[in-house]
């Protein structure tokens, strides 16, 4: 009769018994050892969580070059963060009692120049839970919309439900600054999708154990809560914070004024304020104190300039150029795109004013013929230049975009 080596059941008493070259292991054992792995692994530093190895800022800034286009001060920021978020996680507290707190970031800049694409990018890399939510939903509690706990339900779901590893993970809340008070003095009337909702997102940005809705909303009140603690989670906050700029130009005259203030305005590069970007223009524009202080990391990205277009086209791991030309080569056609093509494509996107987004419009609209037929024409060899590109887009409904 087979049994298990390790605990010496017979295999009727066990739900699997997995043979191996001298002896067999089974179900509960093989579940034993696994979490007996976990716990070594934990204690060992030099093994990071999960049993990756934790890659040093320089690697994490590399590895993000591979997929985003410029933007080099958000992503040095960013890997340093990162870095520290998870340094912290493998810290064992009991031995040191220096506790090393939590920094999460908050990423401003125009839509469509990589936020979230950052913070994709990043969660790819640390293989830890990580989701998008928007903070346009969000409202006070007790108001039609969703509740603040519920910015945690999609961080379980992407866990499978494991609170631990939940627990550990990167939420990204996309459009923090449509949460920003509006005017100047909230109590006139109640501002149920502003100061309250950050008053809200504070509890979660400090770390506490909040109460999740596993189906999240409010169509299911008989769900049993998880609760789930935030300490660990790394919230990225990203926000275009339209017209933050004049808060940013105001701030700036201001210091100006005075002896020297000509030569000090001359240096400002006024083509991109957002550089200059401090917690103070984030109070300006409507975020509450505390909010900010509990995102100590402010980084800003740059506009997308015709020449960052023109990469991002073709140079990102990942590229619209070579996801095209991989998804030819499936059915054995080569595509080839022409200079000139990409050069017209990223003109085209700089006058839609369309940003990165519009690349992939774009695009989709020049190949959608040729995705349509060459699979079933077996062409060997289809080559986009300038000209098949005009063509296909002037006939698109993109190009109607021109009279605006
Ligand atoms: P945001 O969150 O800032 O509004 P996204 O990160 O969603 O913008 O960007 C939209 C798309 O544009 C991305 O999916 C990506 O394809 C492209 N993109 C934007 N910025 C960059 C960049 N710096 N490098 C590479 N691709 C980019």
């Amino acid at each position: 009769m087979d049994k298990c080596s390790f605990c010496g059941r017979e295999k009727r008493d066990v739900n699997l018994l997995i043979a191996g070259i001298d002896g067999h292991i089974c179900d509960r054992c093989a579940e034993q050892a696994h979490s007996i792995i976990l716990e070594e692994m934990k204690k060992d530093s030099s093994f990071s969580l999960d049993g990756m190895k934790l890659m040093k800022p320089l690697e994490i800034k590399q590895f993000l070059d591979q997929y985003v286009i410029g933007q080099d001060q958000a992503k040095k920021i960013l890997s340093v963060a990162v870095y520290n978020h998870y340094k912290r996680l493998a810290q064992r507290i009991d031995e040191d009692e220096t506790e090393i707190e939590k920094s999460n970031i908050i990423l401003v800049g125009e839509t469509g120049t990589g936020k979230t694409l950052l913070a994709r990018t990043i969660a790819r890399m640390l293989h830890v839970p990580f989701t998008i939510v928007d903070a346009t939903v969000l409202t006070e509690a007790g108001y039609v919309g969703e509740d603040i706990e519920s910015l945690l339900t999609r961080l379980l779901q992407a866990a499978d439900y494991n609170v631990e590893s939940a627990e550990r993970g990167i939420v990204f809340i996309d459009e923090i600054d449509k949460i920003a008070r509006k005017g100047d003095n909230p109590s006139i009337t109640r501002d149920v999708s502003g100061e309250g909702v950050q008053q809200g997102l504070l509890k979660l940005l400090e770390g506490s154990v909040v109460n999740v809705p596993p189906q999240g909303g409010r169509k299911h009140p008989e769900q049993k809560m998880i609760p789930v603690n935030t300490k660990n989670i790394l919230f990225i906050c990203g926000g275009a914070f339209d017209g933050i700029e004049r808060k940013i130009a105001q701030r700036l005259n201001t210091k100006v004024i005075g002896y020297g203030a000509a030569k000090e305005a001359d240096r400002i590069d006024r083509e991109n304020l957002l550089q200059y970007i401090s917690p103070q223009d984030l109070r300006s524009f409507g975020m509450i104190p505390e909010i900010i202080g509990r995102l100590p990391v402010l980084a800003h990205l740059d506009p997308l300039n015709r020449d960052t277009l023109r990469k991002i086209l073709t140079e990102p791991k990942n590229s619209i150029i070579r996801q095209y030309i991989k998804l030819f080569e499936l059915d054995d056609t080569e595509l080839v795109f022409e200079e000139e093509a990409l050069e017209y494509i990223v003109d085209k996107a700089v006058e839609f004013k369309l940003g990165a987004r519009g690349l992939r419009s774009i695009c989709e609209s020049i190949m959608i013929d040729a995705m349509f037929h060459s699979p079933s024409e077996k062409t060997e060899k289809l080559v986009i230049d300038e000209e098949y590109a005009k063509g296909k887009l002037d006939r698109s409904s993109l190009s109607r975009l021109k009279a605006s």
